[in-house]
């Protein structure tokens, strides 16, 4: 089979290119370029009915939305729920975490209920016999799995392994690994006495890629788990092996993202996203974050959209959402909405700085800003991420042209005489 990828090598302009570049409202040829170098991924696998989604170079920053039961919450409807309250607020990306219940029963549902692509972590099916019964067949039978069943992207842990795992022991990290997955493999690894499978075997993995037109999100297993660990000698590591990762998974025509930090303070965040851009050779960035403090329970959706700001505005090109419920407990359907509709503002506000991108959006802030100079409300509703919050706040204000915040001392309204545009 030729991949998405090989064909855009060849010039062909494939239908899902078609539709990504109508969505981004730019040139198909630009699209197809920058997928057949590795900038650009369409997670589209041959089993799915998603709708193409771009993520990368001359894209808008995408938002992913993470949802699923956890072996002490199981409730399928609630994740269904979840996945469509996710896609209506703005998430172009939905991932199923699901760690407890039927999990193929989840996966199914959550697949059926949106139109958007949906990733995975094949690694938390293959454990759920066990750690000490998980054998390196059921992590890559799971990957043959939920390809399968229409999953788009999976994230891969490849680069925890021997190598990254010795930097690891290295360091003065306070929170060693952080990532659930990462963790899952090196008890693995230490169980079994072996090098991680998807690393030891990743030309297999390659070849699944390959058959169901699988997108792999190398996972940052080794992400720094608090502003102490931020931007440590064990992160760049295993950034080092994604970027070879990348480079073998490009040779085979696969599509790759990278994931990234994590906790990382303001002023490292720069550094961060360009090493990794750089290591990588520009592939799509995936950021979980970053968070910029640790001390911030409750509001972690703010803390993640002030670093995945900085981050977009630095090149990285999908967020993954963190909602307030970050650190404290499984996610509910507020939390997923609140957190989707911070994460599209941070989005955004990378757009408005991005090469290729910030023209695009620039042009709606501009209509906002004709909007609110007109005192028209429904234009400026209809402009507002979220429309629904901005409608119920204004309906508190009495007045009918202006809003309580001033009333007749409208600002706005007082200049169109001084301006003599009444
Ligand atoms: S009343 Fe004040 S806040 Fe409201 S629209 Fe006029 S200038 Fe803006």
């Amino acid at each position: 089979m030729t991949t998405l990828m090989e064909k855009a090598h060849s010039g062909m302009v494939t239908s899902e290119i078609k539709r990504v570049a109508v969505n981004e409202g730019i040139d198909a040829n630009d699209v197809r370029k920058c997928l057949a170098l590795g900038h650009i991924v369409i997670p589209k696998s041959i089993s799915s009915k998603s709708y193409p989604v771009g993520i990368g170079k001359l894209m808008r920053t995408k938002i992913n939305a993470n949802i699923g039961t956890s072996r002490d919450y199981v409730d399928i409807e609630a994740e269904v729920r979840k996945a469509i309250t996710a896609e209506k607020y703005g998430a172009d990306t939905i991932m199923d975490l699901s760690t407890g219940g039927d999990l193929d029963l989840v996966r199914k549902r959550i697949i059926n209920s949106v139109n958007i692509p949906v990733g995975s972590v094949p690694i938390y099916q293959a454990v759920e016999k066990g750690i000490e019964s998980m054998t390196s067949d059921d992590m890559f039978n799971a990957v043959r799995k939920h390809a399968k069943d229409g999953i788009d992207f999976v994230t891969i842990h490849a680069g925890v392994n021997h190598e990254s795992f010795k930097r690891l022991k290295n360091s003065d990290r306070i929170l060693d690994v952080v990532s659930r997955g990462g963790a899952l493999t090196l008890s693995w690894m230490k169980h079994n006495y072996e090098e991680n499978p998807f690393y030891a075997e990743y030309d297999y993995l390659l070849e699944l890629a390959r058959e169901y037109e699988l997108t792999i999100s190398l996972g940052d297993g080794m992400r720094p788990g608090c502003i102490n660990d931020a931007s440590d000698r064990a992160k760049f590591e295993e950034f080092i092996q994604l970027g070879e990762l990348v480079k073998r998974a490009r040779a085979e025509g696969v599509q790759t993202l990278v994931e990234g930090p994590g906790h990382v303070p303001i002023n490292e965040i720069g550094l961060s996203v360009t090493g990794m851009k750089h290591l990588t050779e520009n592939a799509p960035l995936y950021l979980l974050g970053p968070l910029v403090t640790d001390i911030a329970p409750g509001y972690d959706h703010i803390t993640a959209a002030i670093g995945g700001a900085v981050a977009g505005m630095h090149g990285a090109d999908f967020l993954c959402m963190t909602t307030p419920a970050e650190h404290l407990a499984l996610p509910d359907e507020d939390d997923i909405r609140e957190g989707t509709i911070v994460t599209r503002i941070a989005a955004h506000a990378a757009d408005l700085t991005k090469d290729g991108v910030s023209d695009r959006a620039r042009a709606v802030d501009r209509d906002m800003a004709l909007a609110r100079k007109e005192l028209d409300w429904n234009k400026q509703f209809s402009l507002s991420i979220d429309s629904e919050r901005a409608k119920k706040i204004h309906a508190r204000s009495k007045n009918v042209d202006t809003c309580s915040m001033c009333g007749e001392l409208c600002s706005i309204k007082m200049m169109r005489d001084v301006m003599g545009k009444k």
